[in-house]
């Protein structure tokens, strides 16, 4: 614990002291105390959500303020989460620097003179203050989601040596509901407002397909993550990294999670027993399919007894 802590605190920008905080949960790492507390908040979100769903004890971990090479877990933590959070001002865009000088040069150029380097400078100096400090973006996913996928990851079904996937070993529909489960409510109402389209326009995703089907964002952040030559597994995507994918690619996710919430929800309403999900993750994990948990244990917690009842049920829970 010592050396985690000691690497944490090294990693941290030069200037800044570090705020170290323990909590039930884990520590947090970071720069300054608002950012602690807003971890630690974050962290009893996840915890408390993960225990609600799955009746398991939330393994402890560590969140760190981004900057660290390679963090590795040592003893009494089961995970460590680097993150960067956000908010602080950047320079402008390159590309809109870079058009701006363009222009500059051609006005300044206007009657066959070549402006010199100081005057394309000091126009655009004053072109770029008129624009103002560029706020850098938040993350697309809040920090309690990407806890939550780590407790679950390390609690329930980490993935397997080598297992290069989106989530941990899970199939991403569960490893995405155990994120989703702890997310906050105005994100979950915006879910919840997409999967009731989706169910209006007759295009949720089918159960079997939803049950076996890669994560939508897998393919792009495989991609972007070999290219910065990246395979540690962790990841983090910012809306830069977002934006930069291909604009199909961004309504799947956006569907993807929404089912997520609607099977979370069903789930909550039907299952006449607690923790379903627990015992999904446990059958599937020793090799079953969830047509044969169905099958098996459906009645058991007051569910169909297989996919085809569950696609009906799910369609109308949605209305
Ligand atoms: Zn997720």
């Amino acid at each position: 614990m010592r050396m985690i802590l000691m690497a944490a605190v090294a990693a941290l920008p030069a200037a800044g002291k570090a705020e170290v905080r323990t909590g039930d949960h884990g520590i947090v790492v970071a720069s300054n105390a608002d950012k602690t507390q807003e971890a630690m908040g974050e962290l009893k979100a996840a915890a408390t959500a993960f225990e609600r769903t799955f009746g398991v004890a939330p393994p402890r971990g560590i969140v760190m303020e981004e900057g660290s090479s390679e963090p590795v877990a040592e003893d009494g933590f089961a995970w460590i989460m680097p993150w960067d959070f956000g908010g602080a001002e950047e320079g402008p865009d390159p590309k809109i620097v870079a058009s701006m000088r363009t222009q500059i040069v051609e006005q300044l150029s206007a009657g066959g003179r070549t402006p010199s380097e100081t005057e394309v400078d000091a126009v655009l100096a004053k072109g770029l203050a008129q624009l103002g400090p560029r706020k850098k973006k938040t993350e697309v996913k809040p920090l309690r989601h990407e806890i939550a996928h780590a407790l679950y990851r390390t609690a329930l079904w980490p993935a397997a040596d080598g297992q290069r996937q989106y989530g941990g070993g899970a199939p991403d529909w569960l490893d995405e509901i155990a994120a989703v489960a702890a997310e906050d409510e105005v994100l979950t109402a915006k879910r919840r407002a997409r999967f009731e389209a989706m169910a209006a326009d007759d295009r949720l995703i089918p159960l079997e397909e939803f049950f076996t089907m890669e994560h939508p964002l897998f393919g792009a952040v495989t991609k972007m993550l070999d290219e910065r030559g990246r395979t540690n597994g962790v990841i983090r995507m910012t809306a830069e990294d977002f934006e930069a994918m291909d604009v199909d690619v961004k309504g799947a996710p956006l569907d993807f999670y929404a089912q997520a919430r609607g099977v979370l929800d069903y789930l909550n309403q039907e299952a006449t027993q607690p923790h379903v999900l627990t015992a999904m993750t446990e059958a599937l994990r020793s090799g079953d399919t969830m047509e044969g948990f169905l099958r098996q244990r459906g009645e058991e917690y007051g569910l169909p007894r297989g996919l085809r009842g569950m696609e009906r049920e799910l369609k109308a829970s949605a209305r």
